[in-house]
């Protein structure tokens, strides 16, 4: 079998060597594929974007979940905008007191997950997961409930992903949060041109929205550059670590913990510049 071939610019591209092409579809909003690799064992790519893979997808889904669930260990109501694989759901529902609405434009991502990944997409089971097929813009607009933290797990600014990165969606996200409450979303790099254009736009449109607008980083080896940023807003909450070191321990976590909660907003020089 040969290789799986994404592009990070015109003139950068990730190759990953293939077992099999396990499955393939277009749907309504976007081409599923799913791959069996060498190095990275499964993973699922939308529109020829790797979105997360059995070896890594620990680091992301860890650092978007857990960082705010330890800043305000008094969430409960969370609502997670896309996050299709399951992923972010899982690392929620660790905490036992947290209730998911879950919003995820296309329903076939679900499915796919569920038969093919059931590392991450297991979490769709639990029963403190209420799972929608929507447009999150359209959700946001329409809800009228108040959530703790909001978490906007989504594929890049292209596709359907598009509204999610707009004025209006951030707006109502913001009209939707409690007071303490937290936003975060998925930040892109500050490494190559266009993601670094994209980092400085969603920054830039967060900030008159939230007195905290900030972002932190992980790295996230099969992510363009590896370099991966989240967006952290909120009203009040400042993103100090409170949380339970000993419940968090017994997580047994394989990338998160209080230490790398302080680190990941020491950001480097030529990011802040970035933004
Ligand atoms: N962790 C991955 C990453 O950072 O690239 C993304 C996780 S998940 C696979 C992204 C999900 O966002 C997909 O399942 C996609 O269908 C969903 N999505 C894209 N646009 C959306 C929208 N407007 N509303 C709700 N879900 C959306």
């Amino acid at each position: 079998m040969g290789w799986f071939t994404e592009y990070w610019t015109d003139y950068v591209k990730l190759s990953v060597r293939i077992k099999k092409h396990v499955f393939s579809k277009e749907t309504k909003y976007q081409k599923i594929d799913i791959y069996d690799s060498y190095e990275f064992g499964r993973f699922m790519a939308l529109d020829g974007y790797i979105m997360l893979t059995e070896r890594d997808e620990f680091i992301y889904h860890e650092m978007i979940a857990h960082l705010p669930m330890n800043a305000n260990p008094a969430i409960r109501k969370v609502l997670v905008i896309g996050g299709g694989d399951g992923g972010t759901v899982r690392e929620l529902l660790r905490y036992p007191d947290v209730v998911v609405d879950m919003v995820e434009i296309d329903e076939e991502v679900v499915r796919v997950c569920r038969e093919y990944l059931p590392l991450t997409a297991h979490a769709f089971d639990n029963p403190r997961v209420h799972l929608m097929f929507a447009d999150g813009i359209e959700y946001v607009e329409k809800a009228e409930k108040t959530y703790d933290l909001i978490i906007v797990d989504s594929t890049d600014p292209s596709g359907p992903g598009l509204s999610l990165y707009k004025n209006e969606f951030y707006k109502n996200c913001q009209r939707l949060l409690s007071d303490e409450g937290i936003f975060i979303n998925q930040h892109e790099s500050p490494y190559f041109d266009d993601t670094r254009a994209s980092m400085r736009d969603i920054h830039r449109k967060l900030k008159p929205l939230f007195p905290i607008a900030t972002i932190y980083q992980a790295f996230i080896p099969t992510y363009p550059s590896g370099h991966w940023l989240f967006g952290y807003a909120s009203k009040k909450t400042h993103p100090e670590f409170r949380g339970d070191e000993k419940l968090l321990a017994s997580f047994k976590l394989k990338y998160y913990n209080k230490e790398v909660h302080q680190a990941a907003f020491a950001l480097p020089n030529y990011v802040r510049e970035g933004l």
